[in-house]
């Protein structure tokens, strides 16, 4: 099971910011690049907005993006969570790294849209942590 709480934050791609920081003022994104039919995402980033966001769209080519900040919201982000699983059982594929980039992105965005567990919830949390397969 992965643990929401204990992943990395994410940072920039290119300078290593920490883009927790960058989610109350619209000043990072996250970008992905979809193969050329449109049925696989190949790549996704983590880009402070104009310099590095550029230097990384420039390696990669197209590009579509979400506002870091705009995630930070709950209702946006449950609405684009479900949008990308809708996209997931449709037949959309991503490549490891896109994918793997897809559940820290995830993992961090629940920190910020959460609330906290009660003690009662931790408790039942670390039980069914110990179930094999939860
Ligand atoms: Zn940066």
């Amino acid at each position: 099971m992965i643990d929401f709480r204990k992943v990395e934050p994410i940072k920039c791609d290119v300078c290593g910011k920490n883009l927790h920081e960058s989610l109350c003022d619209y000043s990072a994104l996250v970008a992905w690049s979809t193969s050329a039919d449109c049925t696989v995402t190949e790549d996704v980033y983590f880009a402070c907005k104009a310099k590095c966001d550029e230097q990384m769209s420039t390696s990669i080519g197209m590009t579509s993006w979400e506002d870091l900040s705009d995630l930070a919201i709950p209702t946006v982000f449950v609405n684009w969570v479900l949008s990308t699983m809708s996209k997931l059982h449709d037949g959309h594929k991503y490549s490891e790294k896109a994918f793997e980039k897809l559940l820290l992105l995830i993992a961090n965005m629940v920190k910020e849209v959460m609330r906290e567990m009660t003690v009662e919830e931790e408790r039942r949390f670390s039980n069914l942590s110990d179930i094999a397969n939860y």
